[in-house]
């Protein structure tokens, strides 16, 4: 166990230097709509805060499944007015299920990463990165003063190498769990251990493995492992979870220092309050029913195992994630093509999105049997056509 992180000690030091010059930032959500009078603290204040010029952020309101009245727009930053109480909540919701401390609100996954990761990592770090990672990392590693050092995808002897070769002592490793193109997992346990024993930090985006793995309380339950202070996680509220938004789910000290640190979150509009409550809603769907994850899982390996009959290179794919990957770019848009000719919509994915050109296929619980049965059939006419 990890004990005096460097990195986590430098954030402690800049929030105590802010609290003395007075220019810690906190969140202050309100109790109403955005609007000329908001209520905040449980006092109705006249507001002078919002950019909603035209006053429209509060014009039209809608009605959550439960009745309750929500006002649209945000009207500004979540440091201003922008939040309310339904965004705490969120974050209470997502902290209770990632089992973490806290829980911030980005507008998206590429917000917080593009906001996180440079702002978790000063001149003196080292980023550890996985080839593979997300466009989103790879533009907040760039964000970053940080140096860079890339390690070969899923690779830990590499990572371990580059790791011990480092002489700077603050360290982030960063990593997806699930791999958006691959559909590979992570060894986290391997990689919560490496973090661990170089005193760094581990940062996981948990895109594609939140409401997918652990029973969907993402990837650090499947493997297991226990909250530790080094360990922050990454997520979406836009895959599984139906919805729109990103967030961190971390201790409290990382969430307080992102609040004053990370620039896609202080200077970008908060997110529009039906946003959240529909996130919240749908996080209580995924807790409440457990069904609807073992259909994801029993039409993934019901697919899975028709390709893998049909001997498709399918890579690493462990996940609803299903690559099939073919020889060259041509034979990617041949066979998505001849697909769509049969009204099967399966995309080409190429260079640079990804290396080796290839059908991202995706199965969700929303899939009906013969739905598998009818691609699996196509697939095996394109087969015999050549056409694989
Ligand atoms: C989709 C994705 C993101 C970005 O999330 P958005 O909410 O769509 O912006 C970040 N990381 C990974 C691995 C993703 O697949």
């Amino acid at each position: 166990m990890q004990m005096d992180n460097p990195l986590l000690e430098s954030y402690r030091t800049l929030l105590e230097t802010l609290r003395r010059d007075n220019l810690l930032r906190i969140i202050e959500d309100r109790d109403s709509g955005q609007g000329r009078i908001i209520k905040r603290g449980g006092r109705e204040l006249l507001n002078f805060s919002s950019n909603d010029y035209l006053g429209l952020a509060s014009a039209n309101t809608y009605r959550n499944r439960t009745g309750k009245v929500l006002h649209g727009g945000a009207g500004a930053s979540r440091l201003l007015s922008g939040g309310t109480a339904e965004h705490a909540r969120l974050e209470q919701e997502i902290a209770l299920w990632k089992g973490t401390e806290t829980s911030l609100l980005f507008t998206s996954g590429y917000a917080a990463n593009t906001g996180a990761v440079p702002a978790l990592s000063d001149e003196e770090t080292v980023i550890f990165s996985d080839e593979l990672n997300h466009a989103s990392i790879i533009d907040g590693c760039r964000l970053s003063r940080a140096e860079k050092t890339i390690y070969r995808h899923l690779d830990m002897a590499h990572l371990r190498a580059a790791l011990s070769k480092t002489g700077c002592r603050k360290k982030i490793i960063v990593t997806e769990s699930v791999f958006s193109m691959d559909g590979d997992i992570a060894p986290i346990d391997e990689l919560a251990e490496i973090a661990s024993r170089h005193e760094a930090l581990l940062y996981i985006d948990d895109a594609h493995a939140t409401g997918v793995l652990g029973g969907g309380k993402g990837s650090l339950a499947e493997f297991n492992i226990s909250r530790q202070s080094f360990i922050i996680e990454m997520g979406t509220l836009s895959k599984a979870a139906g919805s729109i938004g990103g967030f961190i789910a971390s201790t409290r000290l990382v969430r307080e220092f992102l609040v004053n640190r990370a620039r896609s979150l202080i200077y970008t509009t908060a997110l529009p309050v039906h946003a959240v409550t529909t996130s919240i809603e749908n996080i209580r769907m995924i807790r409440e029913t457990p069904d609807l994850i073992r259909r994801l899982w029993r039409n993934r390996e019901h697919l899975y195992s028709g390709l893998r009959d049909m001997n498709l290179d399918t890579g690493r794919s462990r996940t609803p994630i299903i690559p099939l990957i073919l020889k060259d770019n041509s034979s990617a848009l041949r066979l998505s093509e001849f697909l769509s000719s049969r009204g099967i919509y399966a995309p080409a994915i190429r260079y640079p999105t990804v290396r080796s050109p290839r059908l991202r296929i995706t199965v969700t619980a929303g899939h009906q049997e013969d739905d598998l049965e009818t691609l699996l059939s196509r697939l095996r006419e394109a087969l015999s056509a050549g056409l694989l």
